[in-house]
């Protein structure tokens, strides 16, 4: 029986054949980083176009690297929900028309589960239950997993997401887009103590984050209180510590809420998904509290923590107790 999955919530346009075990045979994206960089940032209006010239060119490239043809499908997979709504619909009308002319069914997967069920795949074996957390541009939320398609959401960031921290503050200091990376770089040779950076919510007993009064001081701290115009920092010891200050505050909060996420719910078993997990630094700090705790640490490689399809994988799931989507699935902006 073969999948065929589609994404195209953000920036990325996917779409992955795979089989029930399950078990991938291909994972094509299509990434639109060049249509996004000249503004800064993702324009929702650029993104769906792009996706709607992209998205038939990389469901032809999936089949052809899986080596089966459109009418050898069995069911049709696809991330409907959380995302860009305009970016959501192209993805789901796709996958509507295909199941409906194939005559094949049709599996809604929300896209923040997904990348959870990225460990589940990596691993090749049952991860649950576990701790889990999603860290990107769009999303930073803990969740108390049950199973793969049992996950609840224990909490969650109150303003920007942690790798929109990374998108800003990497603004802040001149670094341009896309700014995870660039900041993880400049911070390298950067003093992570040198600022005293808030760690919003690390004392309260909840399990939500915050990033935007970090992104905040960074930008006080950089420009000064009656900034205006921000003009690009000179590449100095100032701006690689700036870098590597900020960095350590939102690791030192992620890996301190897993921590007591496992401890609370003893589960000594954490799954990390989403862009953010490219941070070495993010990744060191998770490995060393893991074990330090005894607790088993599941981080997928980086083509399967950034979006991708293959990790729609987890339709398999909802097809063996046969959890279909209606003909007229929508496509759902927030996470439900
Ligand atoms: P969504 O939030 O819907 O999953 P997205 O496109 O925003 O979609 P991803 O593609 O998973 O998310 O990840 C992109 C984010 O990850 C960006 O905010 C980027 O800055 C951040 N990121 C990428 N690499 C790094 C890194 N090395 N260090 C820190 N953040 C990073
Ligand atoms: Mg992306
Ligand atoms: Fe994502």
């Amino acid at each position: 029986m073969y999948f065929l999955a589609l994404e195209s919530s953000c920036d990325e346009t996917a779409a992955a054949v795979f089989t029930e075990e399950p078990r991938v045979l291909s994972s094509v994206v299509a990434s639109q980083m060049e249509y996004h960089t000249p503004f800064g940032g993702v324009v929702p209006e650029i993104a769906a176009r792009a996706h709607q010239q992209k998205l038939i060119p990389v469901i032809d490239e999936a089949l052809r690297q899986a080596g089966i043809r459109l009418a050898d499908v069995g069911a049709i997979a696809v991330q409907n929900s959380p995302g860009l709504v305009g970016a959501l619909l192209i993805s789901v009308s796709a996958a509507k028309m295909l199941a409906m002319t194939l005559h094949i069914p049709l599996i809604a997967v929300n896209h923040v589960a997904a990348h959870i069920y990225a460990c589940r795949l990596a691993a090749g074996r049952d991860i649950f239950p576990c701790i889990g957390l999603v860290v990107s541009g769009g999303h930073t939320t803990l969740f108390l997993c049950h199973d793969a398609l049992n996950l609840q959401m224990i909490g969650s960031t109150r303003d920007d997401a942690a790798g929109e921290a990374f998108d800003k503050v990497s603004a802040i200091l001149g670094l341009g887009f896309p700014g995870g990376p660039r900041v993880e770089q400049e911070a390298r040779t950067g003093n992570p103590k040198a600022f005293a950076f808030p760690r919003s919510m690390l004392e309260d007993p909840h399990f939500d984050f915050s990033f935007s009064g970090l992104k905040t001081a960074v930008l006080y701290t950089a420009h000064g209180q009656n900034v205006s115009t921000i003009r690009p920092l000179p590449a100095d010891q100032r701006r690689a510590d700036l870098a590597a200050s900020f960095q350590q505050a939102v690791i030192d909060v992620l890996v301190l809420k897993c921590r007591r996420a496992m401890r609370q719910f003893r589960i000594p078993r954490l799954a990390v998904g989403g862009g953010v997990t490219a941070n070495q630094a993010f990744r060191g700090a998770l490995q060393a509290m893991c074990a330090k705790e005894s607790a088993e640490l599941l981080i997928p490689p980086m083509n399967l923590c950034t979006d991708n399809a293959a990790m729609a994988a987890l339709a398999v799931e909802k097809w063996r107790i046969g959890d279909f989507a209606p003909p007229d699935l929508d496509a759902q902006p927030t996470l439900q």
